[in-house]
């Protein structure tokens, strides 16, 4: 299964994201984990992204597609994988897009975490990574709202987003997540 985890910056994505990804088996994406990794091996891909990663501002396209696109052709995605945080705005929407047509592949479902804003600003600030200060989490929100959250339409036009309540205990939002891409809840490991 193909899956996206759509959401607001904040939204328990991550956590949701890597449950999952353990329960079906299949691997986890995160392109702001990626991104986190490489800053702190100090990689070339890392200090591209700094400075926009520290602003809360999005890192540019062809540094993150070129994350996904690398990945999706690594065998251990042959069988599905969870894409948590990308796409990210329309142009990556597209290139995602044309990326998994050339290899015949498509995306199955689009998990969309919701949860209201004082809640999700809440909890990044408890949460308490580098870019979690209050200046820096109102830029991602805002970055959230203008760039990201209008490609939800694309997708929900053929009819891929399942809408999931990420308000409770993780243990309950992983259990509205597997009702919503229609995993039985005793299958898999
Ligand atoms: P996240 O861990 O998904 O909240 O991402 C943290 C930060 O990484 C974001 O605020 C961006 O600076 C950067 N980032 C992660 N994914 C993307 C993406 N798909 N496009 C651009 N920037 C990204």
């Amino acid at each position: 299964m193909n899956l996206i985890f759509f959401g607001a910056p904040g939204v328990g994505k991550g956590t949701q994201a890597t449950m999952l990804a353990e329960r079906l088996d299949v691997p986890h994406i995160s392109t702001g984990a990626i991104l986190r990794r490489a800053m702190e091996d100090q990689t070339e891909l890392g200090r591209k992204a700094k400075e926009y990663y520290d602003a809360g501002e999005l890192v540019p396209d062809e540094l993150v597609t070129e994350i996904v696109v690398e990945a999706l052709d690594s065998p251990e995605l042959a069988d599905g994988f969870i894409l948590d945080g990308y796409p990210r705005n329309t142009s990556q929407a597209a290139d995602l897009q044309s990326a998994l047509a050339e290899r015949g592949r498509g995306i199955d479902r689009v998990v969309y975490l919701t949860a209201p804003d004082r809640e999700i600003t809440r909890r990044m600030l408890a949460r308490g990574r580098a870019d979690d200060t209050e200046e820096v989490i109102a830029n991602r929100l805002k970055v959230y709202t203008s760039e990201t959250e209008p490609i939800l339409d694309h997708y929900a036009r053929l009819g891929l987003v399942a809408e999931v309540d990420g308000v409770g205990e993780l243990d309950e939002v992983h259990q509205r997540i597997l009702d919503a891409v229609k995993v039985e809840a005793n299958s898999g490991s």
